[in-house]
């Protein structure tokens, strides 16, 4: 079992630590600032303050990167490796200082600024191409885009690690190429035969009744409800509206979600949720570690993993439902006054391979993800030419969901990310979805999770994952915690596993495993 991790407190000896921490809480006051703003930006910025703001955010970046890579916070990192007392934490914060100081520095400032142009330029020319349904208008910034990211790549990576290696690196310590390799052909070889299965099942779902009578003030209710009762607390932070859903974190007293309310009231009711799993992991971030360069969640995928074991492991449960769903008729009386809690768990938990990688049910997502990592590695591995995605793309939707884009605006132009420089992102996504599913399977042995849910007692759920996830913040990466908490290096097969248990039998598949 873990132990309740807490820093030792020093009797009042003057470290050179201390005053290291001095200049990294300058630091990361002013990292907390520009997350501030760009929270506001999303949410309720006026419209025309776009330039006047972005020139603050700009000074407050340089200024922390200024300060970061500077000769105080350099001259103490080198006394503090002399220390022989120092705590978990505080080794942690050394490692990650080092290591932000490596990859700011690394980078020519002329490179870095031009770079910075080119991606503040590119998100614009990305949505026009993609409103225009044009992918040439985007390829050719692609390609530069690409080109930056090889260049930095290169400053970085250590002897002989490969290029798409160091921009996994960045998101997900622990996971090379070999090892999503194995990944995602493990979910290639499983998944794909499945979802044909599924979808040649006799079996019919119906949800047309999701989608109707769903007053935008009654969803914002339902909202409210539903994000208390999973577990995020309100004293603690705010829940507000922007185009696409997401999750801000300042510190453990100060964590920000949004959603967007639809036709459907599954696509807000379920971003709630998910965003609420993102919320509850910085909200238990141990005091200690909170306002530190440790202060957040472990990596991409880890994040990841406690939003989809709320949406999908507890939230499309229907023992999640049961104390729940007779408020939810309450609330939508025409909509759902006459669809049993049976039927209501069957619509949400329906699969539909479609185009669009946000909007794709449970069984599906992964393989939107599988693309764009074959994809993504083929364009920095093996030099892929910009101009054959579009088809490449298709291709491969064709051939792991049975559907094909009819243009690029549901093809390859639908995420950000490349648009944003983020190469290596996307791989976080499955990765999460897996551990989360290997963590289910640990809490199955160790508690009743499903009487738990039925008695609506989530608290035990959460405590346990506060324990073994949330307080460690980002002091130990993603497959040390999988480790001490399931006494289980990375395994997919849980992931698989629970993907073809939960859908085989709602399928009514023979031979499920
Ligand atoms: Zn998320």
């Amino acid at each position: 079992m873990n132990q309740e991790y807490s820093q030792k407190e020093e009797n009042g000896k003057e470290r050179k630590y201390q005053q290291l921490q001095l200049w990294l809480e300058r630091a990361m006051a002013l990292q907390t600032a520009n997350i501030l703003f760009e929270w506001d930006n999303e949410t309720l910025a006026p419209k025309q303050a776009g330039a006047c703001t972005a020139k603050v955010q700009g000074a407050l970046a340089l200024a922390y990167q200024e300060l970061m890579t500077g000769e105080e916070i350099g001259k103490y990192l080198e006394l503090c490796e002399q220390e022989t007392e120092l705590s978990e934490a505080e080794v942690a914060i050394l490692r990650e200082a080092k290591e932000e100081r490596k990859e700011l520095a690394c980078i020519p400032p002329k490179e870095y600024r031009d770079y910075q142009e080119l991606i503040s330029e590119s998100a614009r020319i990305w949505a026009q191409a993609r409103e225009n349904q044009d992918f040439e208008a985007f390829a050719p910034t692609l390609e530069k885009i690409i080109q930056y990211q090889k260049k930095f790549s290169g400053y970085q990576a250590k002897k002989g690690q490969r290029l798409y290696d160091v921009m996994l690196d960045h998101y997900e310590k622990g996971f090379s190429i070999k090892k999503l390799d194995e990944f995602f052909q493990l979910l290639k070889k499983e998944l794909v035969p499945f979802l044909h299965q599924i979808m040649e099942s006799k079996v019919e779902i119906l949800d047309d009744f999701l989608e109707g009578d769903y007053p935008q003030q009654e969803q914002k209710k339902l909202a409210e409800f539903i994000a208390e009762y999973v577990g995020f607390d309100f004293e603690k932070g705010v829940l507000a509206e922007s185009a696409h859903p997401f999750t801000t974190n300042l510190h453990n007293r100060d964590v920000r979600m949004t959603t967007h309310y639809k036709k459907r009231m599954d696509s807000s009711l379920f971003s709630v949720i998910h965003e609420t799993g993102h919320a509850i992991y910085e909200l238990g971030v141990a005091d200690e570690l909170t306002q530190t360069l440790v202060g957040q969640g472990a990596s991409m995928g880890m994040h990841e993993s406690q939003s989809r074991f709320f949406e999908n492991i507890i939230g499309r449960n229907e023992a999640f439902w049961e104390p729940i769903y007779p408020k939810l008729q309450e609330m939508f009386p025409k909509m759902l006054g006459n669809v049993s809690r049976e039927e209501f768990v069957k619509a949400i938990n329906k699969v539909q391979p479609g185009l669009i990688r946000t909007e794709s049910d449970e069984l599906t997502y992964s393989l939107h993800v599988l693309v764009r990592y074959e994809l993504e590695k083929q364009l920095i591995e093996e030099n892929l030419d910009v101009k054959e995605l579009p088809e490449l793309w298709a291709d491969k939707y064709e051939e792991y969901l049975g559907v094909r884009p009819k243009n690029p605006a549901e093809g390859v132009l639908q995420d950000i990310h490349w648009a944003q420089g983020s190469f290596g992102y996307f791989p976080s996504y499955a990765l999460g979805s897996a551990f989360a599913a290997q963590m289910a399977a640990y809490m199955k042995k160790n508690i009743d999770f499903e009487a738990l849910l039925r008695e609506g007692e989530l608290g035990v759920i959460r405590e346990v994952l506060r324990r073994h996830i949330h307080q460690f913040g980002k002091m130990r990466d993603s497959r040390r915690l999988l480790r001490d908490m399931t006494g289980e290096d990375f395994n997919p097969q849980y992931y698989v596993a629970y993907l073809k248990e939960k859908y085989g039998k709602l399928y009514q598949i023979e031979g499920r495993s």
